[in-house]
């Protein structure tokens, strides 16, 4: 893998044996030890059977209490190694789930420049792999290792008895077992050499599956004649999965084969012994000894598999652990900064280009934003200016030059602090399903009920909330209560913005197209109630529709990765370039707009 170095073979198990607690030993023990003699126990009670049956006066009483005693053992080893099990079942299932939490707090928390990287996803998804179900991966290796505990015992206990008669019969089934070991693991790392390959793969077949069934490009779809374009591609990728299974399945068929021959010689073997010393020893120990060796054999078999199983898992623990312990966040300080009041922020000579890219989205950008100002920053679609919020709240870093805030370079501050200083509104916004207080809060404790209500208020969706029955408390979203409130796109971003205004640390409010959502009627609102609601913070605002930022001090027009025009809205029309350009042209567009949108409002009263 590139990015992802998998975990070395002893901190991988240093890992995995941390979180294992006395309680899971002492199981595992009491577990091993019973079922361990559970085989033994049906041996020797062949023996003692047969050899009561033989007897010239069978004294069927004593057969009986032999029968008696063993089904009664037997119970007894079976309860104990049952119970043992069922109750660290659920133990061995909290540690994974632990790990599973590591890892999406990993994911969540490392630099956005990991999270938007394909090749970084593609390489994430092997690591997931190993914590995604109970019989797979972490968890399953622990199963089986739990369950081997008793298997060994046994294996061990029956080969000691079976060396009594040929040493020889031992020897021959191990050899075969390793080979079946061999065999197998050669099967697994064939498949876990090509994971990349698989991943994705698989990942496209999904891809293609969901786009046939996505609601939203359905249209799309049929209006534009897309199925033969997408069906042929989604051929394409079933080949080219098809092909990697072929491969497997060919490995698989060489390296099978192989291990059959090996149990059915070994197994051939031992009988072929058995029989030759059938005559030499009595016909009790005859049968106890087949029984033995049957049972041995078929102990051992599942061994191999069981450790075959724990070679191919850990492969993937491996890259697990080596993700979990990498450092994925720029976060070069520890100091810490909470100004209380509106921030100052200045690029010096920034150039940036994403990690992926070859191609600068800007070179040598130097501008500065005034405490309590409000800047407008508008530009085309891919002029940059999200990619100056990504790098303004140290989701990214600049390639090169340096960003102050208050006068200082901002790599100076722990990232915790830095985000606390900003309140962002993304255009994208979709509440999560929780309460509406925990998602204005961004928390579920220690909310500040009277500070939610307040920046409801601030941002005009108080008499909207206060409607509902349980007003604050209400959930939204329908995917965890079936009764949870929808809000419209525009009510999402008031939400949004109501969420930004409601942390006490914000110094600096951004809004990257945040009114996307609304109408242009609702847009023009907001946008006159937001000097009020951003109460005096600093403030940078991004819009693609230059009238609604008419209420800025200043605005900035990025083009070509450059600041190419600068100034109040009226100094850049008389400047008379791109932004009188664009404002005129847009304006004429938007007037159509609201009209119509006028219009539709007074007919549907
Ligand atoms: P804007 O917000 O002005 O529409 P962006 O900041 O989103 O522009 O994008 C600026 C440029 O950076 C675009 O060319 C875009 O394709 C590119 N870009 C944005 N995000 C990424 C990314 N994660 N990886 C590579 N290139 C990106």
């Amino acid at each position: 893998m590139k990015y992802i170095q998998a975990a070395s073979k002893k901190k991988t198990i240093q890992r995995m044996i941390e979180p294992v607690t006395k309680e899971i030993w002492w199981s595992m023990i009491l577990h091993g030890i019973a079922g361990g003699l559970i085989p033994v126990l049906s041996v020797f009670s062949m023996e003692w059977i047969t050899s009561r049956i033989l007897k010239s006066n069978v004294e069927i009483q004593e057969v009986i209490k032999i029968i008696a005693f063993v089904s009664l053992a037997g119970f007894g080893l079976e309860t104990i190694k049952t119970q043992a099990e069922r109750r660290t079942y659920n133990k061995i299932n909290y540690i994974r789930l632990d790990f599973l939490k590591e890892l999406m707090h990993k994911t969540m928390t490392m630099d956005l420049k990991y999270y938007e990287n394909p090749e970084f996803a593609d390489e994430m998804e092997s690591c997931i792999i190993a914590v995604q179900s109970n019989n797979n991966g972490i968890e399953g290796i622990y199963h089986t290792f739990y369950l081997l505990g008793a298997k060994l015992t046994g294996a061990i206990l029956l080969a000691t008895i079976l060396a009594q008669i040929n040493f020889w019969i031992v020897v021959v089934i191990g050899l075969s077992v390793l080979i079946t070991f061999w065999t197998l693991t050669k099967i697994s790392d064939a498949r876990y050499k090509r994971k990349e390959e698989l991943n994705q793969a698989e990942r496209r077949n999904y891809g293609y599956g969901h786009l046939t069934t996505d609601f939203s490009y359905g249209k799309d779809i049929r209006i534009y004649n897309f199925q033969d374009r997408f069906l042929e591609s989604y051929e394409n990728e079933i080949k080219k999965l098809e092909g990697i299974y072929r491969d497997l399945f060919l490995v698989e068929r060489r390296f099978s084969l192989l291990s059959i021959l090996g149990l059915v010689f070994a197994d051939l073997f031992a009988y072929y012994i058995l029989a030759s010393q059938g005559m030499t020893v009595q016909i009790s120990k005859f049968v106890m000894y087949l029984t033995a060796t049957s049972l041995f054999s078929l102990m051992m078999n599942e061994i191999t598999e069981d450790f075959a199983n724990i070679h191919r898992e850990f492969a993937y623990c491996k890259d697990t652990i080596g993700f979990l312990d990498m450092n994925l966040i720029t976060d070069e300080s520890d100091k810490n900064y909470a100004p209380s009041t509106p921030i100052s922020v200045e690029f010096q000579h920034v150039s940036f280009k994403y990690p992926n890219s070859e191609k600068y989205v800007f070179e040598d950008l130097s501008f500065r934003i005034e405490p309590s100002e409000k800047l407008a920053l508008v530009g085309v679609n891919g002029a940059g200016k999200t990619t100056i919020v990504k790098l303004l709240t140290g989701l990214y870093r600049p390639t090169s030059g340096r960003i102050f805030i208050n006068g200082i370079d901002y790599t100076q501050f722990s990232i915790e602090d830095l985000h606390e200083l900003f309140g962002v509104v993304f255009q994208d916004v979709e509440p999560l399903a929780v309460t509406i207080k925990e998602n204005v809060a961004a928390s579920s404790s220690d909310i500040d009920e009277k500070r939610v209500e307040i920046s409801l208020r601030q941002v005009g969706l108080w008499d909207k909330i206060s409607q509902y029955e349980k007003g604050i408390d209400q959930m939204l979203l329908k995917i965890i209560d079936e009764d949870g409130a929808v809000l419209s796109g525009g009510e999402n971003q008031k939400l949004m913005i109501a969420r930004a205004l409601y942390r006490k640390g914000t110094q600096m409010m951004i809004m990257d197209e945040p009114t996307a959502a609304l109408d242009a009627l609702a847009e023009e609102k907001i946008y006159s109630e937001f000097d009020q609601i951003m109460q005096g913070k600093t403030s940078l605002f991004i819009s693609h529709r230059l009238a609604s930022t008419l209420f800025c001090d200043r605005i900035l027009l990025l083009d070509g990765g450059k600041v190419l025009e600068e100034g109040t809205h009226d100094e850049l029309l008389t400047y008379d370039g791109l932004y009188a350009h664009m404002f005129k042209t847009q304006g004429k567009y938007y007037q159509e707009v609201e009209e119509n949108e006028k219009q539709a409002s007074a007919e549907s009263i």
